[in-house]
């Protein structure tokens, strides 16, 4: 299933459910055989579910999308997400179309190592056991390793420390600390358990370096060491919308990027908006969404203020040039990814990415989620956009049947305040009719 032809994928947000999933098979997205899987609706059996989980009743489902017309390091792709947001997956799509037409986004990622940590205290002489932690380096190293032997069998492991003296702070009451952190390569895993394990591992033998205490050893989620990062080029050409000039668009997000760069109110509410791509993504492929979240937010502050996740410029020639770089310590193996059938579903259908691929396209969709926000926001706004799938939300709550939906959402967008109130008088009306 190499080449796709995404021309059948034309218009998808008009067609049937059963339609889109025939679509994604003609444009080669989907093997046939597949297709199966949806006919349970990609759901876990409870059996499963009480596996995964401690004192579990239930499964709760969300709405499993696909965002068309991504065009990353010049390969077609189409993007599952699960989310329960309207908007997010059109703002996708259509970000992403512009984006294809002016080459795609291009990615770059760095080599993928997660970080462990072990925390020492009561450390006696703090410069003698650091340079005693760094002339036993290597059998550190070893230790982690023979603690999870295989992972260095795949070709991964523990390949280096850093040490950290993080100084007493009186204004809390804590003492120095001493921290040893343990660059691991995990592959094509996140990790999580391979380096909690190696670790605690090697606790007992830091210890006796050191002649401190350990206080845990556990994996760092500020991912610094797995970084994605993805661009894209526009042309003012292409930026035009409604009775704005493309040069005005073009300033215009610029400054709006630059006030979530300066302004923290602002910055959260526009990572969010990147977020929002970022995390359907993440799990409808399984991965560990608090950890990417948790990660993405710490590195928008890294530079002691929080400050937003991506970067627009105007290239010399006028072009638009939009950046995004965060953390990403996902994983195309490992937790929930072998069993779950729509994580599996996730993965066939963008090819079987390797890790560091599946870490190119979520930060593409966090661009292109980000470009189209900041491009709404400083045009017409986003409530327009946002009404017409706020309506449908509304019309279910008030109850309407899958028929009923449309007539009381066309209806709905005519009054001028709407509510769920006012969804229920008009879901009454069409049925006393
Ligand atoms: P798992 O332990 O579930 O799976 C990883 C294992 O997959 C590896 O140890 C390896 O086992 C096997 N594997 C098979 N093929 C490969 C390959 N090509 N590359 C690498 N490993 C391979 O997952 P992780 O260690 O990745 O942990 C992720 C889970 O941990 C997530 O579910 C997460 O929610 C959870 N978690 C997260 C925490 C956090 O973020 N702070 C804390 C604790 C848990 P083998 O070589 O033995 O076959």
């Amino acid at each position: 299933m190499s080449e796709k032809n995404t021309g059948y994928l034309a218009q998808f947000y008009k067609k049937s459910q059963t339609e889109r999933i025939q679509a994604l098979i003609q444009a080669g997205f989907l093997e046939k055989e597949k297709q199966d899987a949806f006919d349970d609706q990609l759901a876990i059996s409870l059996d499963i579910a009480n596996g995964m989980i401690e004192n579990q009743i239930a499964t709760y489902q969300l709405p499993f999308g696909i965002a068309t017309n991504f065009l990353i390091d010049g390969k077609d792709y189409v993007i599952p997400m699960a989310i329960e947001e309207p908007s997010v997956i059109a703002a996708a799509s259509s970000a992403a179309k512009l984006v294809a037409q002016y080459g795609g986004f291009q990615t770059a990622v760095t080599d993928r190592l997660m970080i462990g940590q072990v925390i020492l205290t009561d450390v006696p002489h703090l410069s003698e056991a650091i340079a005693i932690l760094h002339d036993n380096e290597i059998e550190i190293i070893q230790a982690a390793n023979q603690a999870h032997p295989s992972i260095v069998k795949r070709g991964g492991g523990a390949d280096g420390i850093r040490i950290r003296e993080i100084a007493e702070d009186l204004t809390v009451g804590s003492p120095s600390f001493l921290i040893i952190h343990l660059h691991v390569e995990t592959l094509e895993a996140m990790g999580a358990n391979i380096i909690n394990t190696m670790m605690e591992a090697i606790i007992p033998m830091l210890e006796n370096l050191t002649n401190g205490n350990a206080l845990m050893g556990i994996l760092s989620n500020y991912a610094t060491e797995c970084l994605a990062t993805a661009t894209c080029r526009l042309p003012v050409s292409a930026l035009a919308k409604d009775n704005w000039s493309g040069v005005e668009v073009r300033d215009r997000l610029i400054l709006a990027a630059q006030v979530a760069t300066v302004d923290p109110y602002r910055a959260v509410t526009h990572n969010k908006g990147i977020m929002n791509g970022i995390d359907a993504i993440v799990l409808a492929s399984g991965n560990d969404w608090r950890a990417i979240e948790a990660g993405a937010h710490a590195y928008a502050s890294r530079s002691g203020q929080y400050r937003s996740l991506s970067s627009w410029r105007k290239a010399d020639n006028g072009d638009l040039i939009g950046e995004l770089t965060l953390p990403l310590s996902i994983g195309t193996v490992g937790g929930s990814i072998s069993f779950h059938p729509g994580a599996q579903m996730a993965h066939h259908l963008l090819g079987n990415p390797d890790a560091e691929t599946l870490e190119a396209i979520i930060a593409s969709v966090g661009l292109a989620q980000n470009f189209s926000a900041l491009r709404a926001l400083v045009t017409e706004g986003i409530q327009q956009g946002h009404m017409g799938l706020h309506a449908r939300s509304l019309a279910i709550s008030a109850g309407a049947s899958r028929e009923e939906i449309d007539q009381v959402a066309t209806q709905l967008k005519t009054v001028k305040n709407m509510n769920l109130a006012t969804a229920k008088e008009i879901l009454k009306n069409i049925q006393k009719k």
